[in-house]
């Protein structure tokens, strides 16, 4: 017999959620969501862990949904006192259509100024198009579809009764085709990308060209993480419905590993670069830079800088020399100042008296500033 979902009212102390600085992913720094649990109920979902969803039965997740009512209010007040900087919101599960709560949150943060991040399996999120407009020529918006498989996948029936209640991944290119057209940075985020099922180079590919073919900019990737109550629910998934998969994941993921062991998620993340190269499409996601940032220039820079560190790790650089570059992109990211006047006002001495910023890498930033001019 299927189950009842139910709406719980819930108004939580606080809403959003502070970085100390933004990931290397998606560049968010904040995040804030108007929904605890999510009807669309995939069975590999991360957000089952526990620190995510302390539900007593992990299957409650995706049937007693959490209501945070009083989310776009809280949202106001923390944002009238945050640093603008990326806000990862939105969440289009079919509760909103009766909640509107991610619709208000985006009116908070046009209203305050404030970018925004959007990672969705629903189209329903084509609604807010007109909020999302504003807050792109205001502030910026992206949005990142999340998608594993497409129609002419091998594994795509194993997919979709894996993502259960998510809209079909046609119908999500079909969205990001209609934000591309509305001038709104989109692509696709492979997440998680399930071993066995979502790994092979037709897939992949596939992924990427169906990006590319609907407007999509970048394809990220991102291996399953197994953890706490949420590893037990997919093992028990895997042995009651898919258990041909069992033997592959328990080898994949051994008793006390959160990623998968192996070298595979590396090799898989290079040919990825290698097809989006194909298609004229990025495996990095362009950082949004909000119009008139003072600090535009060390942001771009730390772009560039995190995504020379991601291709040291893809091609195994020494540890040492990936930990160097790590330091100088997060003190670049903590400086207050323009870096471009810094260098205008002290030369070279500047760029140096920046933490974790020797002479080599002191070139190499002088040398993205004299491009970037
Ligand atoms: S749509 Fe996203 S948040 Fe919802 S269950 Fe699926 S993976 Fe989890």
């Amino acid at each position: 017999m299927s189950r009842r979902t139910e709406f719980v009212p819930y108004r939580p102390k606080t809403i959003l959620n502070k970085h100390k600085r933004a990931d290397h992913w998606f560049w968010t720094r904040y995040s804030a969501y108007p929904y605890l649990g999510c009807q669309h109920g995939c069975e590999f979902c991360y957000c089952r862990e526990q620190k995510f969803s302390p539900y007593q039965d992990a299957d409650d997740f995706a049937y007693l949904i959490k209501i945070k009512e009083n989310a776009p209010e809280e949202l106001r007040k923390a944002l009238s006192r945050a640093k603008t900087d990326l806000i990862f919101t939105g969440d289009y599960q079919p509760a909103e259509r009766k909640f509107k709560l991610s619709r208000k949150m985006l009116e908070v943060c046009l209203e305050q100024g404030f970018p925004v991040f959007i990672l969705e399996r629903s189209p329903l999120v084509l609604r807010d198009l007109d909020l999302l407009k504003d807050i792109e020529e205001r502030a910026r918006a992206v949005v990142s579809f999340s998608i594993i498989s497409t129609p002419d996948s091998s594994n795509y029936a194993h997919i979709l009764e894996m993502e259960r209640l998510a809209p079909p991944p046609e119908k999500r290119f079909a969205a990001m085709e209609k934000i591309a057209a509305a001038g709104i940075l989109t692509g696709t985020s492979m997440m998680p990308l399930l071993p066995e099922l979502c790994d092979d180079d037709a897939n992949l590919e596939s992924i990427i060209r169906w990006t590319a073919d609907h407007g999509g900019s970048f394809v990220l990737a991102g291996g399953l993480t197994l953890s706490d109550q949420q590893r037990d629910y997919f093992f028990s998934v895997l042995g009651e419905r898919f258990p041909d998969l069992l033997p592959a994941y328990k080898k994949h993921y051994p008793k006390g590993s959160y990623g998968s062991v192996g070298d595979n998620w590396r090799k898989t993340a290079l040919r990825i670069r290698e097809l989006c190269g194909k298609y004229g499409i990025s495996d990095r996601m362009p950082r949004p830079i909000i119009p008139g940032d003072k600090r535009a220039k060390n942001k771009k820079i730390v772009e560039i800088l995190a995504n020379k560190v991601y291709t040291m790790e893809l091609e195994l650089a020494p540890k040492h020399r990936v930990w160097a570059y790590r330091k100088a992109v997060w003190a670049i990211e903590d400086l207050e100042q323009d870096i471009e006047l810094v260098y205008r006002t002290m030369g070279f001495k500047g760029l140096q008296s920046i933490e974790n910023i020797g002479p080599s890498l002191g070139r190499e930033v002088e040398k993205i500033l004299s491009d970037l001019r």
